[in-house]
């Protein structure tokens, strides 16, 4: 090999709680800055903890004249002026200063215009979720300068182009591609640390949008597998990817390899440490991606990489609380398959990700289930089939809320009695299983349980194999 090998590309993101006080950040500098010493390295961020939900609620409340945003404008300047006065020196105050101000003043002018016209349009939600991204970018581009790193805030408004599905935008890959190629590499190539907002694109047209919540992930790993990098490290408060939320089991553990396959299935089916999205571009890429703990940095945390891991069934057990599960029945003029094409092509035309889909062809019914959160982008859930589809036979047979539990593991069909050993164990419990769904890669057996008994039965899980 020749004396000029190409230095290794490196994109580090951090989370809301790793950049969440003056301390946090500071240790964030410090580790960003050890890593653009020996590789060229791009560094995606998080708003501070608790940003986001402050900002988003707050400007949704103006919508029906609550005041409640001036305070929210107040904390979010007083929490970053607070951690800049400890991160840079007086002489490097003032700068930042601006653009904090000039964040919040798109925050109150929306919240003004919300207030006035009684409603706070997806659009200009969007336009407010990812300010704490901005602030949190300057803040640490500013750190970072003060310590003799020349980084520079990038805003991923510039960068990442999307359509216009406020709230949870598709990325365009192309434009998105050219843009990464001529803005960004070019920083890096001379030797620039970029910190980058994470969370937030724009349309063509320059409209910001956000790519879902807690999809800073994604900026992170779509950067990285468009530029080609060497590996992309997602820094978060856990010590990894772990056989369950140790919120909710206290005996998890690190899961020290997974699979692309495995961490897609653990993704979407709840396991919050990581957004779904972000493990399709690294899928594609075969792009390595670690998680890691920034509280603990001495751990080693999960490393996730194409291939089988040759485990046990069952690596991990997910939750997934407030689920709405829709069963949509039809009288018998219509065909198993002509159900499947209406359901499916209004649920389409609302642009919702159900989470599973289940037919019965002897019953001649659909059921689809959704988060808390989609179910309540389509209000009268009930109204709007039967309007469309009811002369046709389609019946909104029922819609109840369950919690969702899943088995998750690469090898999951193989070891006869996966889905025994979970049913049993949820019958001793006295856990009854309302719904299950197994996908045709086999590596998720997913249960639908009462909402109230949701934690029970992951721990049951947990316990039954031995995580
Ligand atoms: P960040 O702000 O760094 O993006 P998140 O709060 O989005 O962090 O994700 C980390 C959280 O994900 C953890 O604190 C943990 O409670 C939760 N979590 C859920 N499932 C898992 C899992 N299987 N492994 C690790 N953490 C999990
Ligand atoms: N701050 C955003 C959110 O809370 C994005 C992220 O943290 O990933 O959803
Ligand atoms: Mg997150």
């Amino acid at each position: 090999m020749s004396g000029h090998a190409r230095r290794r590309l490196h994109v580090l993101k951090f989370g809301g709680t790793s950049v969440g006080t003056a301390e946090r950040i500071a240790w964030v500098a410090r580790r960003s800055a050890a890593s653009a010493r020996h590789e060229r390295t791009i560094v995606v961020v998080s708003a501070m903890a608790g940003t986001t939900n402050l900002l988003l609620k707050s400007a949704q409340a103006a919508a029906t004249r609550d005041r409640n945003w001036c305070e929210a404008v107040k904390e979010i300047r007083r929490r970053h002026t607070e951690a800049a006065s400890s991160l840079l020196s007086v002489g490097e105050q003032p700068d930042f200063s601006k653009h904090l101000e000039a964040a919040l003043e798109i925050f109150e002018s929306l919240c003004q215009g919300f207030e006035m016209v009684g409603e706070a349009t997806p659009r200009g939600l969007d336009r407010i979720a990812s300010i704490g991204e901005v602030i949190s970018a300057e803040l640490l581009a500013a750190t970072l300068r003060g310590r003799g790193v020349q980084a520079v805030a990038v805003d991923a408004t510039k960068l990442i182009v999307t359509d216009n599905r406020f709230g949870d935008a598709n990325v365009l890959p192309e434009p998105t591609l050219t843009r990464l190629r001529q803005r960004l590499l070019p920083l890096v190539r001379r030797g620039v640390l970029p910190v980058v907002t994470g969370f937030r694109g724009a349309t063509r047209d320059g409209v910001p949008t956000t790519l879902g919540r807690g999809s800073s992930d994604y900026t992170a790993t779509l950067i990285g597998s468009m530029l080609a990098a060497d590996e992309v490290t997602i820094w978060t408060d856990v010590d990894g990817v772990m056989t369950a939320d140790p919120r909710l089991v206290p005996g998890a553990r690190v899961i020290p390899r997974l699979t692309f396959g495995e961490a897609i299935e653990l993704a979407f089916f709840g396991a919050k440490v990581i957004h779904w999205k972000a493990i399709v571009p690294v899928m594609e890429s075969g792009t390595p991606l670690r998680v890691r703990n920034s509280f603990r940095p001495a751990t080693r945390g999960t490393l996730i990489v194409p291939g089988g891991a040759g485990r046990s069934a069952v690596a991990a057990v997910t939750a997934v609380p407030r689920v709405q599960l829709v069963t949509v029945s039809a009288d018998r003029s219509l065909g198993p398959v002509e159900l499947a094409t209406r359901v499916l092509g209004w649920l389409d035309s609302t642009g919702v990700h159900p989470l599973l889909l289940l037919q019965s062809s002897a019953e001649n019914s659909l059921a689809f289930a959704l988060t808390h959160e989609e179910a309540r982008t389509l209000p009268g859930l009930a109204q709007q089939l039967s309007s469309r589809h009811g002369r046709d036979g389609l019946v909104l047979h029922s819609s109840e809320e369950v919690g969702l539990v899943t088995a998750i593991g690469s090898h999951i069909r193989h070891p006869t009695g996966v889905g025994a050993r979970m049913f049993s164990a949820l019958a001793r419990r006295r856990i009854s299983v309302l719904a299950v769904a197994t996908g045709p890669s086999g590596q998720g057996v997913a249960l639908a349980v009462p909402p109230k008994s949701l934690v029970a039965a992951v721990r049951a899980i947990h316990r039954e194999f031995r995580l």
